[in-house]
């Protein structure tokens, strides 16, 4: 533990359960009566969700627009055109339904329907920020990955810069958040087996996070039991109820964990991929550079490395750290391998020219500060040219 000063903010209203879905109309009623549904279109999976959430509106009085324009790694155009549709119609209030796409679209079509300009002019780092204007967002997750529906984050990406930012206000914490564990169970495999890494990599680097605290502590240490013994469960049956409840639960704990500490250095190059390589999602991006940051970072914090490899292989129990810590990146691996995430860049037509690219933008973002150890841009071009050319016997680097 680094210091027994922190904060800890929290203000969703949490609603979960199975059967959840069916309050939509009576959490949203409390914040407007006009709302604009944001989704991704009306495929197979969602047509029984997005009629039982019209349902639960129409029964608690709220009017409704339905913007179901939203695509993976979502676009500065797509939130544009969202807000569009919610000045026309008069949106009050706003309700992402979908996974951490259409959450984060949702809570940047609060901000952008209501302020000058586009939600890329009110990105973190920015002068301006989002005012009181900004809509009331309330969220309904349908994958149990980002943690979106507890954060003041809203990841998009602006083709024209080939870049993936944030928004980042304390104003874009949903005000209630519906965590429906059945909305999951019809997420794809390897739907599940991304988005279940990605809660494991939040619990792990708020864990590891150079301003770690007790308190997001437990939840991540927890996060990262939950997905080791139920992440492999719902990959190989996406029916499995009591896995899809737990993994709700682990990503709603680790997405606590990054609103309140943060994520590291792998988030920071991910986030650089997806910028400049769109179809790749977000933990895929995650799974290709984890085993590498792992390696170079293990020594810099053996006790906490440890814990993790113990998690993920009770076998290293009587271990001690430092053998602990030192298995930590082979014990990644099988991880990955065992829940079909073995992926290599190369598969979206990424080349080695590229991966300089990705290295020289992976620093803009803040987060590899909060790493244990702090890497140069060579270091990180030197981990993406190992991850590219892994094979099972060299995978996790030198
Ligand atoms: P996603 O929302 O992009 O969805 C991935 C795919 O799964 C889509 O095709 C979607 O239609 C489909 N899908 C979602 N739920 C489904 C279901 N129940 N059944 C069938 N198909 C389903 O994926 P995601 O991983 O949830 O979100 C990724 C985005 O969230 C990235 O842009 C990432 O950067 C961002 N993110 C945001 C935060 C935050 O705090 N705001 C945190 C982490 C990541």
């Amino acid at each position: 533990m680094n210091s027994t000063h922190f904060r800890y903010f929290q203000p969703t209203e949490l609603i979960f359960g199975a059967g959840t879905v069916d309050r939509a109309g009576e959490a949203v009623a409390k914040y407007g009566s006009r709302c604009l549904i944001v989704s991704g279109p009306e495929r197979h999976a969602f047509v029984d969700i997005y009629r039982r959430v019209k349902a639960s509106l129409d029964a608690h009085g709220v009017a409704y627009e339905h913007f179901d324009g939203v695509m993976p790694n979502p676009t500065t155009d797509c939130v544009t055109e969202g807000a569009a549709l919610a000045r026309t119609f008069g949106a009050d209030v706003v309700l992402g339904v979908g996974g951490g796409s259409s959450m984060d679209v949702a809570k940047a079509i609060a901000v952008e329907a209501v302020h000058d300009g586009s939600a890329w002019d009110y990105l973190f780092f920015r002068d301006t920020q989002p005012t009181e204007r900004t809509l009331p967002i309330v969220t309904i997750t349908t994958t149990s990955g980002t943690g979106s529906q507890v954060t003041q984050v809203a990841v998009i990406s602006n083709a024209s810069e080939s870049t993936k930012s944030a928004l980042y206000h304390e104003l874009l914490y949903p005000r209630t958040s519906i965590v429906d564990p059945e909305l999951v169970e019809s997420a794809p495999t390897h739907v599940t087996a991304t988005t279940g890494f990605d809660i494991f990599c939040h619990a792990f680097e708020s864990y590891i996070h150079v301003g770690n605290a007790p308190y997001t502590d437990l939840m991540a240490l927890e996060a990262m039991r939950l997905v080791a013994a139920y992440l492999p469960r719902a990959v190989q049956d996406g029916r499995d109820k009591e896995a899809r409840e737990r993994l709700a639960w682990a990503d709603t704990l680790a997405g606590l964990c990054i609103a309140n500490t943060g994520v590291t250095l792998p988030h920071g190059i991910a986030m650089t991929i997806g910028g400049q390589c769109p179809t790749v999602a977000h933990a895929e991006a995650l799974a290709f550079v984890y085993p590498q940051v792992v390696a170079f970072t293990y020594a810099s914090a053996i006790e906490r490395f440890a814990a993790m490899a113990r998690i993920l292989d009770p076998a290293l129990e009587d271990v001690a750290d430092e053998a602990a810590a030192e298995r930590s990146p082979i014990v990644i691996e099988t991880f990955l391998k065992a829940i079909g995430l073995w992926t290599n860049l190369a598969e979206h037509g990424v080349t080695e020219a590229d991966l300089s690219l990705i290295a020289d933008h992976s620093r803009v973002l803040p987060d590899y500060k909060n790493n244990p150890r702090i890497a140069e841009r060579d270091d990180i071009h030197r981990m993406l040219l190992d991850a590219f050319r892994r094979t099972p016997s060299n995978a996790t680097g030198a």
